[in-house]
């Protein structure tokens, strides 16, 4: 067992990571249970085999993955980085490209947690520029910073919507030569046609990032990727350490962007596409939801009466959604992940239950 008494060895610690709180994953802040729908994972997971030694270092951009994605996004392999998921292409993006206690990064709350997380510790300011309703962007709340990158989530971690095409290249149009604008792509497999891989072509400043961790079903695997100019690369490879790709990763990423591995994760998607519509459909049918945001991703957004114990009830059914409460902008939210047709049975059974329990509650109270 660890010994706990403090030794006072912390104080040895930079003061800024003394200052950090951790960051409370999905899969840290849950103990157990049986139906996991809190992290946005694909439980129609397809399974793999290794063979083969690993005496030998990996390549840092093992060429088989780099030119897979490539054509699967349609760019050429020198505008492509491989990574330890798309969390380490925000961090090297944040690295490389924003000098701490200096420049600074805009976001667009709700959104993802890393990139706020992934500021604090290159000690980056962070403008937070709400989105407007929880789907546009404020342009000109987002012109009136001056930030080196600009993250937009799109579809967006949690509300699960699009954001508009037109106002992200309004975007681009307006940062060109002074900022990267980041366009996060980590559940575009679900609308696929929303892709702005083909305007990189058009815009040097832009960079969009990808993952192998949603809907491809590999988010133990660790990979993620960066897809922009041969420039920014080129940059982001002078950060990355000098094997960040385990062997064993490679070749599964291999295997899952092979024509094949292709085919199964758009299954995958068509199906987790209708059960996500199924879901809709029943949560907007029950009173105590009051609303149900619309959803391009494996995720939906519920504004229910009393999130905290939404969360706490279905736990007790061995079931996990995660509380987005805490996001600025939003209020007694729930983010559900669509599971297999198995889970989301289970879940709308429990929410029924729920809701109508807490529908007759209130009533009583009222
Ligand atoms: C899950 C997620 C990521 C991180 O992906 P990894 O490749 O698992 O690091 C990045 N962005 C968003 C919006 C996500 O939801």
């Amino acid at each position: 067992m660890a010994n706990t008494t403090p030794t006072g060895v912390n104080n040895l610690a930079r003061q800024m990571v003394k200052d950090i709180v951790p960051y409370a994953s999905a899969r840290s802040s849950m103990s157990g249970g049986a139906v996991w729908l809190n992290a946005n994972e694909n439980a129609l997971a397809p399974s793999y085999q290794l063979d083969g030694c690993f005496n030998r270092y990996p390549s840092c951009q093992p060429k088989a993955v780099i030119n897979a994605y490539a054509d699967y996004a349609g760019v050429a392999p020198e505008q492509v980085l491989v990574s330890r998921g798309a969390d380490e292409g925000i961090e090297l993006l944040i690295r490389s490209f924003c000098e701490p206690k200096q420049d600074s990064i805009t976001i667009c709350p709700p959104t993802y947690g890393m990139y706020a997380i992934s500021a604090e510790s290159n000690q980056t300011t962070v403008n937070k520029v709400l989105l407007v309703n929880n789907e546009q962007l404020d342009l000109d709340g987002i012109f009136a910073t001056s930030p080196k990158l600009v993250f937009i989530c799109s579809p967006n971690n949690p509300t699960g919507d699009l954001i508009p095409r037109e106002q992200i290249i309004a975007v681009l149009e307006h940062f060109a030569g002074k900022a990267l604008v980041v366009v996060d792509e980590a559940y575009i497999e679900f609308a696929p046609e929303a892709t702005l891989a083909n305007e990189l072509a058009n815009y040097p400043h832009l960079v969009i990032l990808r993952t192998l961790s949603k809907a491809f079903g590999l988010a133990g695997l660790r990979c993620g990727f960066t897809l922009a100019s041969v420039e920014v690369i080129n940059a982001l490879k002078k950060m990355i350490a000098p094997y960040p790709i385990a062997e064993p990763v490679a070749q599964i990423a291999a295997m899952a962007l092979s024509s094949a591995g292709i085919a199964q994760m758009q299954q995958s998607v068509a199906s987790i596409n209708a059960l996500r519509d199924e879901f809709i459909a029943f949560a907007k049918a029950q009173s105590g939801i009051n609303k149900v945001w619309p959803s391009n991703a494996n995720y939906v957004l519920l504004q229910v009466n009393n999130a905290a114990d939404c969360v706490s009830t279905l736990i007790q059914s061995d079931i996990l959604i995660r509380n987005q409460s805490g996001q600025l902008g939003l209020s007694e939210v729930v983010r559900v992940s669509i599971g297999n047709a198995d889970e989301m049975q289970r879940l709308t059974q429990a929410m029924q239950q729920y809701f109508s329990n807490t529908d007759s509650k209130e009533r009583v109270s009222a």
